[in-house]
């Protein structure tokens, strides 16, 4: 029997501690707190380290659980369901984590990931620049080596979660002045506190709990080891760490998504009009089946991506396919559930606002649509540029 779609038993115990944990701190009036303030979920991110969540997709080496490829996907699933900037808190942690330890020193991986793991410190990370979008090797933000120490230089933009508490920036710079940007980048791990960084957090329509900041870089001075693993290699290990970020936002997409038909089905049900529920329209039942049916397919591609990581294999263009294909889906589902619901759907008290704001970021993050076609494309044998 070569296909199997079927959790084991330790991963539907997982799922439902996990939804159990959300149930009872990201209540509907918690989301909407953190969304509306803003504020950071801290509660909840303290949930994650008691539960051993961070540990769960790290090797017992470093103080993991060792948990696959499929576990990861099943909590974030469940935390995007909620709310994306609660699985962005998470995640965020876990990939650049992961980066550490398959890119890092033997002495950083000692170093940083018990810290990251006992929820001492988090993780965000820095690409993109002004100049440098969807073209990130274009990124001008200059480390230059002086003595024992780098000296860094520049501005970031969209550095989503910079400014929470304890925050190490896993920042991506050029580490060379010439040379192309495949051999002349570093990543670097700089405390969001050290002398010289200026945040501002970004006015931004949704995603607005984390937040999302311009980092500025002025003449700021990190000890040589803050590099991680070798100088001028740091394009390959971005390359590397977006494959497991794109399939965190696939399954985060394919739970929020989720989350919006749930709530549109519910409201079809017992809104009523001419003297029936809305849903028994064929008009609203027909595309209410159409949503259901993205969903399940953006979770096909998803675990479809997360089986081939999990086995080794070359997951690129299973992942990409997934992002994209979950990003818009999520953001297809979201304004159908706000057209179903009517006016009720377009104010603020009604949750599915959240989701249609949250939900448009989602196919310009983590690389945007256009992108994620190109590389499809390519991977079939076709020149996008
Ligand atoms: C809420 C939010 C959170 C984010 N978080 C982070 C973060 O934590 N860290 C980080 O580093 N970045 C982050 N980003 C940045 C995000 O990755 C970029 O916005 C994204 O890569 C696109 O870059 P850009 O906005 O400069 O758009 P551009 O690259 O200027 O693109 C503009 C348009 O042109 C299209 N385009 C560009 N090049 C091509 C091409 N070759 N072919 C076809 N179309 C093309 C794009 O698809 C898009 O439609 C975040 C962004 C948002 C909105």
């Amino acid at each position: 029997m070569p296909i199997d779609f079927a959790f084991t038993e330790e991963q539907n115990l997982l799922r439902d501690s996990v939804r159990a944990m959300l149930d009872r701190i990201a209540t509907p009036a918690y989301i909407r707190r953190c969304d509306q303030e803003p504020r950071y979920p801290s509660e909840l991110y303290d949930a994650y380290v008691e539960m051993g969540l961070l540990r769960m997709p790290f090797p017992e080496s470093v103080g993991g659980l060792g948990g696959s490829v499929i576990d990861f996907v099943v909590i974030a699933e469940e935390l995007g369901r909620k709310s994306y900037d609660f699985l962005g808190a998470y995640g965020t942690c876990v990939f650049n984590g992961l980066n550490i330890l398959h890119n890092g020193t033997e002495a950083q991986r000692q170093h940083w990931l018990p810290r990251l793991l006992e929820g001492r410190i988090k993780m965000s990370i820095s690409m993109t620049e002004p100049g440098a979008g969807s073209d990130a090797g274009a990124m001008r933000t200059s480390a230059r080596r002086d003595g024992e120490h780098w000296v860094i230089n520049g501005q970031k933009v969209f550095s989503t979660g910079a400014g929470a508490e304890r925050n190490v920036i896993n920042l991506y710079a050029r580490s060379k002045p010439e040379g192309p940007h495949q051999e002349a980048l570093s990543l670097f791990l700089v405390d969001k506190d050290t002398p010289g960084i200026t945040l501002r957090k970004l006015d931004t329509l949704g995603r607005r709990s984390l937040g999302t900041y311009e980092v500025f870089f002025d003449d700021v001075r990190v000890p040589a080891d803050r590099l991680v693993g070798e100088p001028h290699k740091g394009w390959g290990y971005m390359l590397s760490g977006l494959q497991l970020e794109r399939l965190m936002t696939a399954a985060g997409y394919a739970g929020g998504a989720q989350a919006a038909v749930d709530l549109a089905l519910a409201y079809a049900k017992e809104r009523q009009q001419f003297g029936k529920p809305i849903g028994s329209f064929q008009a609203i039942a027909h595309m209410l089946a159409d949503m259901q049916t993205a969903v399940d397919a953006s979770r096909m591609l998803l675990w479809r991506a997360a089986w081939q990581l999990e086995r080794g294999e070359d997951a690129l263009m299973a992942i990409s396919q997934a992002k994209l294909f979950g990003s818009e889906t999520y953001a297809n589902v979201a304004n159908q559930g706000m057209q179903i619901m009517g006016g009720y759907g377009y104010i603020m008290e009604f949750d599915m606002q959240r989701h249609y704001r949250d939900a448009r970021a989602t196919t310009i993050t983590a690389g945007t649509s256009q992108m994620q076609r190109n590389l499809i494309a390519g991977l079939m044998g076709l020149k996008t540029k």
